[in-house]
């Protein structure tokens, strides 16, 4: 059996889940052209598998962790470092998602390009210094990942454009602007202050460059996730980078803030429901949102399918041992008129559900009788 683990039968997930938000339907309406979610920092292979195979249904184009998290002071969970890649890389294996962690210096990025993620993030202590980003810039020439920048933690706009820049000189040609607030002193309501007014004004100085809010850390704690959220696209930020942890109230960083991927569920919703504050997308941008949507709906199929076959895999073994049939068609039969009427019930048609089902069906007797062999 090819080292591929049924991650939803282990987790029991819900059995037939279906997907709880279009993102299309945000996309077109809000622009919102890209969602990034996950835990704040890889914690173990489980903690990182739980939390993507909940988020996968979600829409969520890339699966963020930290890897290399040193803390503002030393002496608390400081990242598992390398460890995380082989986990990072099981995430994108088996559900599809992109992965994304976070850089600070060259090492950091020959490992993750080694590894093949699929985009780095640059974090705020290290967007403040030009000598860590050049650092950066130059380890990743040559390479074609996305980079997501964010804002520096001093609330200085050249400080952000710089680092955009320098990224953009290295050949780096999708960069992404992180808006994530700025240190504040003393104590505010939020963890970082927002100034809205330096993120309208990127926009302005940048309108290439797709500029997206991380509300986890600017608000500090959940509670707080949605009004930031709503501010954020209401001043026409067009995605998110958000935190979301399987359980967070387990979570080693950044407790307070993260969400689960139910609440994830549950902003996005809310989400479709704001007031359109640009109704009209071209007819190009709205077929290509479109087809970007049946593209991740296809690699989803293709992951659930996958998984099925292993566990056709499993059973065939179960029936070498017990020396059972291999096609029993009692089962089948039940399986069958039960495929179809929960096919029908989503609006399927009888003859596709009883087409597609013995397609999968014969797949999986193959699979079954190479146990055989
Ligand atoms: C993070 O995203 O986990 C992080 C450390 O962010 P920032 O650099 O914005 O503090
Ligand atoms: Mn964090």
């Amino acid at each position: 059996m090819p080292g591929f683990f049924i991650y939803q039968h282990h987790v029991k997930m819900k059995r037939c889940e279906i997907a709880p938000v279009r993102m299309s339907d945000i996309k077109r309406t809000h622009k919102m052209a890209m969602l990034v979610a996950g835990p704040c920092s890889a914690e173990s292979e489980d903690q990182l598998m739980r939390t993507a195979s909940l988020l996968m249904n979600s829409g969520v184009d890339y699966f963020r962790a930290g890897l290399w998290k040193p803390r503002t002071r030393p002496g608390n969970f400081e990242g598992v470092g390398e460890a995380g890649i082989e986990w990072m890389l099981r995430v994108k294996r088996e559900t599809g998602l992109k992965i994304v962690t976070e850089v600070a210096n060259r090492s950091h990025v020959e490992n993750v390009l080694r590894a093949g993620f699929d985009a780095v993030w640059i974090g705020a202590r290290t967007t403040a210094n030009p000598f860590s980003v050049q650092e950066i810039a130059d380890a990743l020439r040559g390479s074609d990942v996305t980079v997501f920048i964010k804002n520096p933690v001093n609330p200085d706009i050249d400080l952000w454009i710089g680092a955009i820049e320098r990224i953009r000189n290295a050949g780096i040609t999708t960069v992404i602007a992180v808006h994530r607030g700025f240190s504040p002193f003393g104590s505010t309501k939020y963890r970082n202050m927002p100034v809205w007014r330096i993120a309208e004004e990127l926009m302005e100085k940048m309108p290439e460059t797709l500029l997206i809010c991380d509300p986890s850390h600017i608000a500090g704690n959940k509670d707080l996730v949605q009004e930031v959220t709503e501010r954020a696209l209401s001043i026409g930020m067009g995605g998110l980078f958000v935190e979301a942890h399987w359980k967070p109230e387990e979570a080693r960083s950044d407790r307070d803030q993260q969400i689960t991927p139910a609440e994830l569920n549950t902003l996005l919703k809310l989400i479709c429901e704001l007031p359109v504050k640009e109704p009209a997308i071209s007819e190009p941008e709205e077929l290509a949102l479109l087809r970007g949507e049946i593209d991740c709906w296809d690699k989803k199929l293709l992951v659930t399918l996958r998984n099925r076959m292993n566990i056709a895999s499993l059973i065939g073994e179960f029936k070498k041992r017990s020396n059972y049939q291999i096609v029993q068609n009692d089962r089948w039969n039940e399986v069958i008129n039960a495929r179809i009427n929960d096919g029908m019930e989503l609006g399927l048609s009888e003859g596709f559900l009883l087409r597609l089902f013995e397609q999968i069906h014969g797949e999986s007797i193959n699979f079954q009788k190479r146990i055989g062999e």
